[in-house]
Parts: C-alpha cells; sequence; structure tokens
C-alpha cells in the first residue's frame, strides 16, 4: 500500500488525510504542536474559553461533504449555529448598524439607517451572486491548475462568463459604483479582508465574499470551532490515519526528482507521497533542498493581512455588544496604506470582536464574557517592534472602546495576546500572515501554487498558501483538491 506521509495537521492536512485514508491508502500526519488544528485552535484562560483563529463558518455545504465523503453525518458530531445579526457594526459617528443574513431583517435595517440603498442593496447582491456562481466552480470547487478536470460541461459553460467576474477594477470601485452611503461602502469594502487583502487593491471579483456570508450565511459552531477539528480526527483516527503530535518535520527528502520521505524528530520516515498542509513558501525556505528558483519566485508573492490579537476574560455583561462586532476607523483607505503599503500598525484600527459567550454562556463565568479582539496587522518584516505596537494597539482599541461607551480598561481579568511573530511561530506561516498569500494582484486566482509540485514527483500541497487560498471551507476545499489529484495518479 502506497505510504502517504501529511505534513501539518491544520484543516486542509486533516481533510486530505481523511479522504486519502477513505480511498485506502495508508496514511501518517505529522504536527509540530501538542495539538492538531493549526489556526483552528482553541484557549482557556482561567473560566473563560477562547477560538483562536476563525470565529464564522461559511459555506457549510463544504465540511458537511467531507464528513459524507467518510461515511458520517456530520449532523451527529456538531451543530451550525446561524449567527444572525452576523456583524454589529460600530461606526465613528455614533451610528449603528446590525448586517442579517435574513434579508427581511436586513432590509428593515437599512430602512432604519439609509433608506435610499435598499435598492442598492438588492442589486449589489444580484451582481455579487453572479460572480460567485461563476467563480465557485471554477475557482474553488476545482484546480484551475488540472485542465482534465476543469473542462467539463458545467465549468466550461462558466468559462464561458468569466468575463462578468469583474476583474479590472478594485473591490472598492465596485463598491462605490452601488453605495452612496460611506458607511455601507465602509461595511462593503470590508470583505476581502476575510482572505486576508486589500479592498483598495483587490479585484471586484472578491465582491462574491458577501454573497457567500448574506446569501448562504454565517455560522458558528456549538461548543466552539475546536468542536470541529475534534470531530475531523476522531474521524481521520477511525479511517486508520495514524496521528503524530509534537513531531515538527525538519526535511522533506527527494532524490532523482521524486519524494523519498520526510526527516522528523531526527528520524527518517520513507513516503513516496508527501501532503504538505504547511504554508508552501515555508516549505521551500526551510524544509526542501534545491529548487531555489521556484523558492525565489515564491518569495516575490505578498503575503496576506496578519494580525494582534488579544484574548481578554471581561468582567461585566455587555448587552449593546453582539456575538460577531466591527468597531470601524475613520479612514479606511489611510488604514490599509499603513498596513499594506508601509508594513506598519495602523494608529486607528478596525476593532474586530468575537464574543462566543453570547451563544455558548459556559464559555464565561456569569459575570464575564470571553472578548476575541482582532486587529488587522501587516506581515512580518525587519525592523518592526512588536512589543511597542502592542503596548499603543492595546490602548487605540480600548480608547476606541471607551468613545463607544465600553470603559473595560479595568474589568480585563486575564489576557493573552499573539503577534504577527507569534502567528510564524505557532503555525510557520510564512512572514505571520493570517491566509496564505494576498489576493491583491488580480491574477492571482491562476498565480497562487497549485495542489501539486510538478517538478517533484510525489509533492502535494493543501492549506491556505495553495489553491484555492485562505479560510476554512477553502482550505478544506485544497485537501479534497490535492487527495484526488493523489488518487488520480498514485494507484
Ligand atoms: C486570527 C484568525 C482568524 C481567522 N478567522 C477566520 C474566519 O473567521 N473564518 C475562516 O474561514 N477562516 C478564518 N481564518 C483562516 C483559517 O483559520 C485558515 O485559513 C485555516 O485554518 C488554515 O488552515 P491550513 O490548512 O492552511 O493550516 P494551518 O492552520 O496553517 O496549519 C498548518 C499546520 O502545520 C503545522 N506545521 C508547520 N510547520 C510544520 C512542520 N515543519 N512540521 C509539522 N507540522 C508543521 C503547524 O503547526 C500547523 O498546525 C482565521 C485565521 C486566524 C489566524
Amino acid at each position: 500500500m502506497t505510504k502517504i506521509a501529511v505534513v501539518g495537521g491544520g484543516l486542509g492536512g486533516l481533510a486530505g488525510a481523511i479522504r486519502l485514508a477513505r480511498m485506502g491508502y495508508d496514511v501518517e500526519l505529522f504536527e509540530k504542536n501538542e495539538r492538531i488544528g493549526g489556526k483552528m485552535n482553541e484557549l482557556h484562560l482561567g473560566p473563560y474559553r477562547f477560538d483562536t483563529g476563525p470565529s464564522l463558518i461559511t459555506m457549510p455545504f463544504i465540511i458537511d461533504e467531507l464528513f459524507e465523503c467518510a461515511g458520517v453525518h456530520r449532523q451527529d458530531y456538531f451543530d451550525f449555529i446561524p449567527v444572525d445579526p452576523m456583524c454589529r457594526y460600530f461606526f465613528p459617528d455614533g451610528s449603528i448598524f446590525n448586517a442579517y443574513a435574513n434579508q427581511s431583517k436586513m432590509k428593515t435595517e437599512l430602512q432604519h439607517f439609509s433608506p435610499t440603498e435598499i435598492v442598492a442593496f438588492e442589486k449589489f447582491m444580484l451582481y455579487a451572486k453572479r460572480i460567485y456562481d461563476i467563480t465557485t466552480d471554477v475557482f474553488v470547487l476545482n484546480s484551475v491548475h488540472r485542465l482534465s478536470r476543469l473542462l467539463n460541461w458545467k465549468t466550461a459553460k462558466k468559462l464561458l462568463q468569466i468575463r462578468h467576474i469583474d476583474a479590472f477594477r478594485t473591490v472598492h470601485d465596485a463598491v462605490c459604483q452601488f453605495y452612496t452611503d460611506k458607511r455601507l461602502i465602509q461595511i462593503f469594502d470590508r470583505y476581502p479582508t476575510y482572505n486576508g487583502s486589500d479592498p483598495f487593491k483587490a479585484p471586484a471579483t472578491l465582491n462574491t465574499i458577501p454573497y457567500v456570508e448574506y446569501g448562504i450565511g454565517g455560522y458558528y459552531i456549538r461548543g466552539g470551532l475546536y468542536r470541529l477539528v475534534e470531530a475531523l480526527v476522531h474521524l481521520a483516527q477511525k479511517l486508520g490515519v495514524t496521528i503524530h503530535t509534537s513531531a515538527a518535520v525538519e526535511k522533506i527528502l527527494h532524490k532523482n526528482r521524486k519524494i523519498t520521505g520526510i526527516q522528523v524528530n531526527g528520524r527518517i520516515v520513507p513516503a513516496s507521497v508527501i501532503l504538505s498542509n504547511i504554508d508552501v513558501i515555508e516549505c521551500f525556505n526551510t524544509l526542501i533542498s534545491g529548487y531555489e528558483r521556484t523558492r525565489d519566485a515564491l518569495n516575490t508573492f505578498e503575503p496576506s493581512l496578519s494580525g494582534m490579537l488579544f484574548f481578554w476574560g471581561v468582567r461585566g455583561r455587555y448587552d449593546r455588544l453582539a456575538h460577531h462586532n466591527i468597531l470601524f476607523s475613520a479612514d479606511y483607505q489611510r488604514e490599509f496604506r499603513h498596513i499594506f503599503d508601509a508594513l506598519e500598525p495602523p494608529d486607528d484600527p478596525t476593532v474586530y470582536i468575537a464574543i462566543t459567550c453570547k451563544a455558548d454562556r459556559d464559555h464565561a463565568p456569569m459575570d464575564g464574557e470571553n472578548w476575541f479582539v482582532l486587529v488587522n496587522m501587516p506581515y512580518l518584516k525587519e525592523g518592526q517592534d512588536w512589543p511597542e505596537a502592542v503596548r499603543t494597539t492595546r490602548q487605540a482599541v480600548l480608547e476606541k472602546l471607551k468613545r463607544h461607551g465600553f470603559d473595560i480598561q479595568d474589568n480585563i481579568e486575564y489576557e493573552h495576546v499573539h503577534t504577527p511573530e507569534d502567528l510564524y511561530r505557532l503555525y510557520g506561516s510564512n512572514r505571520g500572515s493570517i491566509y496564505g498569500i494576498s489576493s491583491n494582484d488580480r491574477n492571482m486566482a491562476f498565480r497562487r501554487p497549485a495542489n501539486r509540485f510538478k517538478k517533484l514527483k510525489g509533492l502535494y500541497f493543501a492549506g491556505g498558501s495553495s489553491h484555492p487560498g485562505g479560510g476554512v471551507p477553502l482550505v478544506l476545499q485544497s485537501g479534497k483538491i490535492a487527495a484526488e489529484w493523489i488518487a488520480d495518479n498514485v494507484r
């Protein structure tokens, strides 16, 4: 039986391992950390529980399909809970907007907030759905690098409509064509950050993301998102995958342009196929010898956004906050110029707060709340001062909260912080990026590394830095695309 080594136990690696084991391969998975899950992980601070990475699940049907492929029903493992309002937005002028997936609630909210924009919203959703309908089959469910798979009648029909994906202007330019209210423009400019990109640079094709959220819905998993990881580990083990934790892979071994195995904790493990779930660029920078031209080319890709995370166990209950909240900056464009051009922390950051105890009361004590606070940050470069950035950003976040009526400074009982350096250390993501490679380049959907490295027989990739990109549904899909590719090549 062909031996397959999966390197990395993030969602892409787990999804690939499950599918390969289900196909009958002998699969061993190696994860450097003590806990599986990669960025989707869990943290406990005293009586407070936190998700460390994703806080919102979109396209849940991709998760359901993975469970079905493994021969089980996802419903037997956990429930998806619709989050609605999906997000509560707080603006510097004091106005507040609840964004609902429920269309009639959304229209009622718009009626109160900015009545002239109801028609704009309806038109925008039709436009976003059209992009979704074309791009999902072509770029998400298939590999753009495998013409034999891509050119079936369904995707061929979609490819004929490719001119409608709005790739030649930016997200911001397109959004401005629909909306006139600056606050709604800011809301719809926010969606490219879901894959770590800049709305003032990224192609308007990313306007598919609002359709994913408003048309299909945003979900939470009862008990916390780590329940998904636990379920995937259970499935993988049930199907015979051997999982090693605290097993940092030190080298990917190859000879005569063929994979021969890995070196892990000083031990050689022979394998003719490797599914690497670690960041592709890091993989070439640290694990694979030779292939310098590939490595140099990959290092020219712009990493996605990074982030600074504050995990706060906060005394008190804050009923004006919802499960997901955004406190916007006054000048969004300036914020992105800080992050993507100057590569420095924004001085007036947009602040995202997820509070899962709004849905799961036992994630915090009765008189407290578990605040996951995320601020977009630049990826790592020499000369940044992260201890100083934590000090200034923390202060800026607390002042912004106070301006909106949440004076929590003296109520923070527990605190833990992740900087971009921590994201690099914890997950090995290139320069601390959260989503792999940014989509600011309009051609990135085609240029992002394929799920197979053709120059080295037996090397495949799954995860946020490979096709189709970052975010939970996409990395799960990358595991599927890679596993199917392996199955077609390795009998
Ligand atoms: C703060 C934050 C918020 C997010 N919010 C959302 C959200 O709301 N919705 C959403 O859909 N997505 C979100 N994401 C993105 C999502 O979490 C990721 O796209 C996804 O989890 C990445 O999965 P992956 O398969 O690329 O693997 P990763 O999670 O990157 O895991 C890779 C694994 O490889 C391991 N590894 C690295 N090097 C080695 C080595 N040498 N040997 C062995 N193992 C190694 C790492 O330890 C890690 O476990 C968020 C991410 C973060 C960090």
